[in-house]
């Protein structure tokens, strides 16, 4: 039996995952965070400085990337996190380094290869709502719903930097403003699996709506027998 997929797609900060989790949880389906999966890579480059000069060191992520797999961690609360070779990664993959390193990361033909089978053969054990760039363009064209996400650039960093200070984490509006429209830019242009609307998608732009409001619209659109 083939599971059920729903992918929402979008720029950076545009309430996807927040939205994703919501619609998996009313749902009872999965949820899966593919940008975590660029991030925990990007940590790893961070770590053990695979940039030289502005260029990523392909041999070492050669020999890395066949080592790193992503499953399921089932939570006390009956939700199921992703881990990475044992490890569930927190905060330390939303940092400013991180966030500012991952588009070059995702960009790797390499990267985007590995993460691809491990993303599908992640949705094969479970209904999923799977959040990213991608999702309803290359990675399950076949999804049974697609939602693409956009907003202001403005009113996404502010919604980002309002998340980093509840969190107690040092924010600096301007510097994420520049890395949110710095991240569209760089997936939205790059050669492989570029940031774009699937045709069969339902775009919302959620500028001016609450998490509240989106989230009814995403129910709208929600098949009876789902
Ligand atoms: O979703 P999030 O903002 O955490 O994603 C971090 C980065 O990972 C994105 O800016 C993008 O470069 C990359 N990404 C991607 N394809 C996906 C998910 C994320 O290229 N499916």
């Amino acid at each position: 039996m083939s599971t059920k997929i729903i992918a929402i797609d979008g720029f950076a900060s545009t309430g996807k995952s927040t939205l994703s989790k919501r619609l998996a949880q009313h749902l009872g389906f999965t949820y899966m965070d593919t940008g975590y999966m660029f991030r925990v890579v990007a940590l790893q480059v961070l770590k053990n400085k695979w940039l030289e000069a502005g260029e990523l060191n392909d041999a070492a992520l050669a020999s890395f990337l066949p080592e790193l797999n992503f499953h399921w961690v089932d939570q006390e609360d009956g939700l199921k996190a992703m881990g990475a070779n044992g490890v569930v990664y927190g905060e330390e993959i939303r940092t400013q380094e991180v966030s500012a390193l991952v588009s070059q990361v995702a960009a790797n033909a390499a990267v985007r290869q590995h993460l691809l089978e491990q993303q599908r053969s992640l949705a094969k054990s479970a209904n999923v709502v799977m959040d990213g760039r991608d999702i309803g363009t290359v990675v399950f064209p076949q999804a049974d719903l697609k939602f693409y996400l956009i907003a202001q650039a403005e009113i996404r960093a502010q919604r980002r930097f309002d998340e980093m200070q509840a969190k107690g984490l040092t924010a600096d509006f301007d510097a994420i403003l520049a890395n949110v429209v710095e991240r569209d830019h760089l997936d939205s242009t790059r050669e492989i699996a570029p940031l774009k609307k699937a045709d069969d998608a339902i775009e919302i732009d959620t500028s001016h709506f609450t998490v509240e409001e989106v989230f009814a619209l995403l129910c709208k659109q929600l098949p009876t027998d789902f």
